[in-house]
């Protein structure tokens, strides 16, 4: 299959809940079969697998923490066993471990940095020597405006993004002549569990930023995702689409 379309098999980190859950039944629709990664919460990732069956699509759960390199590598050998290589890969699982920097002890910028960076490292890296056989892939790296813009408090999430866009557009020069292609999705604030811990504060404010004067809600950063893992995205790389209800306008 060389960038003919068919069903793909697609792997989706923190797929489980908010903006991943929302990529992975995106991807199930456009025809994929959706690997659906986990930390912790495997009932969330069963709901979603069983949402897609349902649906007549094909997907199953993967347990990984993403950070971790031996769990990464056993999740993809598990993918391929199971469906062959990955031919989509969306690097999505995310966490904030928010503080001000004075405050901010060491463990919490390290496990940042892991959990939303080198994660994008070890599952590229294991994504890519199918992908560059196939001479086909697509990745997509969620990443977030407070990668550009920074955001009090969020030093170690803000540098984690940012990094995300230099890994991204480095990745992209490597492989592009190759037919793959790796780009970011930075979202403003989106309705997750991640944001609702945030408070009615900071989400009216973060409403008051936008120029559509609303927060968005999952499907509206997933459907960015699906746009840049289609085939009829072959000529965009190395770009960061935000998503953000024109925060920046
Ligand atoms: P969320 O609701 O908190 O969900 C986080 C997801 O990541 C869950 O599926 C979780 O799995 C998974 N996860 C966390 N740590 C993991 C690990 N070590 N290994 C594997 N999976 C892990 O977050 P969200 O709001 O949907 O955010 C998704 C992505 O979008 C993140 O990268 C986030 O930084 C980014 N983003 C979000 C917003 C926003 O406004 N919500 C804005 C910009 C960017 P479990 O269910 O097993 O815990």
């Amino acid at each position: 299959m060389s960038g003919s379309g068919g069903m793909r098999t697609a792997l989706v980190t923190g797929g489980s809940r908010g903006i991943g859950r929302a990529v992975c039944l995106e991807l199930a629709r456009r025809g994929n079969r959706v690997a659906v990664n986990y930390a912790r919460n495997r009932e969330a990732a069963r709901g979603v697998v069983e949402e897609i069956t349902a649906g007549g699509g094909e997907a199953a759960p993967f347990a990984a923490d993403v950070s971790d390199p031996g769990a990464v590598r056993e999740m993809f050998a598990g993918v391929e066993k199971k469906w062959g290589p990955v031919e989509i890969l969306v690097n999505n699982a995310g966490m904030t471990a928010d503080n001000l920097l004075l405050r901010m002890g060491e463990e919490d910028w390290w496990r940042v940095l892991e959990v939303n960076l080198t994660s994008a490292f070890l599952c590229s890296k294991a994504a890519l020597r199918g992908m560059v056989r196939a001479r086909w892939g697509r990745i997509v790296c969620v990443g977030s405006v407070a990668g550009a813009a920074g955001n009090p408090g969020q030093a170690n999430y803000a540098a984690s993004k940012a990094g995300l866009v230099g890994f991204s557009k480095s990745l992209a020069k490597e492989v592009g002549s190759r037919g793959i292609t790796v780009n970011v999705v930075a979202p403003g604030f989106i309705a997750t569990d991640m944001t609702a811990r945030m408070g009615e504060a900071a989400e009216s404010a973060a409403r008051a930023g936008t120029s559509l004067g609303r927060i968005g809600q999952p499907e509206e950063a997933a459907a960015a995702v699906g746009f840049l893992t289609s085939e009829e995205a072959s000529y965009v790389t190395g770009q960061v689409l935000r998503v953000d209800g024109g925060l920046a306008v």
